[in-house]
């Protein structure tokens, strides 16, 4: 693994990071009501009378919610707590309606876990486990918008009471790189779970990044918080500039203050917002309004049934039983739009032996024009049921690889099947001995020099005849039998 070090006039420093992921959780309700969690709706329009905190509402919990969080923790192999219970945290601010928070501090609904990551795709080697400390639900808070109206400040409460789940990781990253490889990790198992959308640019999944710095071998140093950090790209910025930040003020002889800190994106700098508040500060307390949470055998079963194949074993069983380049199994299994593409191609190619061959047209060819165009797999203008029929008619020899690359072209123009293509457009490669030898003799004619230079031993000239003779006849003929009739020909 990579070791990350920052250097300082004394010395060298590491890096030590821990992150709290917010995940707004994918249900149609709210954690404590029945208000759409629609993203996008008009300020104001999804808002229960729970949700705006009048006074005797009382909240009931939402069961899908739960299951959610538990099915989370299951694919982060992690203890799932049967008893769990919601704590009030106190504090007041404008998109607060009620004065609390409801959410979970002394008894979690989920414990220990772990993610592993991979720091290079090619490299089984680069693997590092990061271990989870705790994930537990809470309330989201409202949204404040300040720059509607010069002298006023609007509420929309249209998140208040969203299900979130906080996903909270030990103090075991060290570079801004393994915080890169942790989020897009965690992202992309949610993402395969169903349990959240992943959806950074909206929100709905952000982080608090913990980061201290210490001499290699020293305990932890005192760490500050930076808050609800949006992107996987300002998550490294920030703890880039943070660990230089400390390194420069301990240098200079000062000390780093626990404290909470804003990023801004853009100057890419981190500042102070406000000294670190402790659990104490909340009066947290067991909601009085919630029974304690206990989970039965049937429910934790009907979990773990609902949980589908995950990132690491997919990647594990295209290398071992589909026979995929360990590359290869990694970036097709790292995004769930990607792996379904991809399964569905499988299910449509005539021959399991071609999986190999599909893998790396998916991420030559089809990931090349997909990039060309802007557009993600699944705005893919290709189906997979036509990228398996491309793939097919050069395996039976129809039509030859280069070939193949201009039929797929016309397919991402015009949409029509590759089949369509070669019958139409007579693309069809041949591999009728006469007519090729028909074609060698006259390139062999036309290069008499060249043929004499190879026939004294310039071996190399061999790729020009093959060049000649597939150009002569516009791609069309079968490479291997072009091949065998030039050899015996200059003979
Ligand atoms: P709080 O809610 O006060 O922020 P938590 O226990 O919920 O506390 O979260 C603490 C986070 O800070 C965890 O992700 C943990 O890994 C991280 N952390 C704890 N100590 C350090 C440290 N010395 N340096 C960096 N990160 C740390
Ligand atoms: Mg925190």
């Amino acid at each position: 693994m990579s070791s990350y070090r920052i250097q300082g006039a004394t010395g060298e420093w590491e890096v030590v990071i821990g992150l709290e992921v917010h995940a707004q959780v994918t249900s149609k309700a709210k954690l404590f009501s029945g208000a759409s969690t629609e993203f996008g709706a008009e300020p104001n329009s999804q808002v229960s009378l729970v949700d705006a905190a009048m006074p005797g509402m009382l909240p009931i919990l939402n069961k899908e919610c739960v299951r959610q969080a538990v099915r989370t923790g299951m694919a982060l192999e992690a203890q799932i707590n049967r008893f769990s219970r919601f704590d009030r945290k106190n504090y007041f601010y404008a998109d607060l309606p009620q004065g609390y928070q409801i959410s979970q501090l002394y008894h979690p609904i989920v414990g220990e876990g772990q993610i592993e990551i991979l720091l290079d795709e090619k490299d089984e080697s680069s693997a590092k486990t990061v271990g989870i400390e705790r994930i537990h639900i809470e309330q989201d808070a409202g949204k404040l918008m300040h720059d509607q109206h010069p002298s006023f400040s609007y509420v929309d409460l249209n998140r208040s009471g969203v299900a979130l789940m906080e996903i909270v990781s030990k103090p075991d990253m060290r570079s801004p790189e393994e915080a890169g490889a942790y989020v897009r990790k965690l992202r992309s198992i949610l993402r395969y779970v169903g349990s959240c959308d992943g959806n950074m640019e909206q929100g709905s999944m952000r982080a608090d990044v913990n980061v201290s710095v210490r001499k290699p071998g020293q305990p932890f140093g005192t760490r500050t918080e930076t808050k609800n950090v949006n992107s996987v790209r300002f998550i490294m910025a920030a703890i880039e500039y943070e660990a230089n930040r400390q390194v420069d003020v301990l240098e200079g002889g000062g000390s780093i203050v626990q404290e909470t800190r804003l990023f801004d994106p853009d100057k890419g700098e981190t500042r102070s917002l406000r000294s670190k508040e402790d659990a104490h500060d909340y009066r947290y307390f067991p909601d009085p309004d919630l029974l304690p949470l206990e989970l039965e055998d049937a429910f934790l079963e009907d979990c773990r049934a609902s949980l589908p194949e995950l990132p690491d074993a997919k990647r594990r069983r295209y290398e071992n039983e589909l026979g995929l380049p360990a590359y290869n199994a990694a970036v097709l299994t790292a995004e769930v739009e990607t792996a379904r593409w991809f399964e569905a191609l499988l299910a449509a190619l005539p021959s399991q032996e071609l999986a190999r061959q599909a893998s790396n047209w998916v991420i030559g060819d089809l990931f090349g024009a997909l990039n060309r165009l802007g557009k993600g797999i699944e705005g893919s203008p290709v189906t997979p049921a036509q990228g398996a029929q491309l793939l097919g008619l050069v395996a039976d020899g129809t039509i030859s690889g280069s070939l193949a690359k201009q039929v797929f072209e016309i397919m991402l123009e015009t949409g029509q099947d590759p089949s369509v293509i070669v019958e139409e457009r007579g693309l069809k490669q041949t591999s009728d001995t006469g007519a090729i030898e028909k074609v060698i003799a006259d390139v062999l004619a036309a290069n008499a020099e060249k043929v004499a230079e190879y026939r004294s031993g310039k071996d190399k000239l061999f790729g020009f005849f093959v060049g000649q003779t597939m150009k002569a006849m516009q791609g069309k003929g079968n490479p291997a039998v072009v091949n065998e009739l030039l050899k015996k020909a200059l003979a």
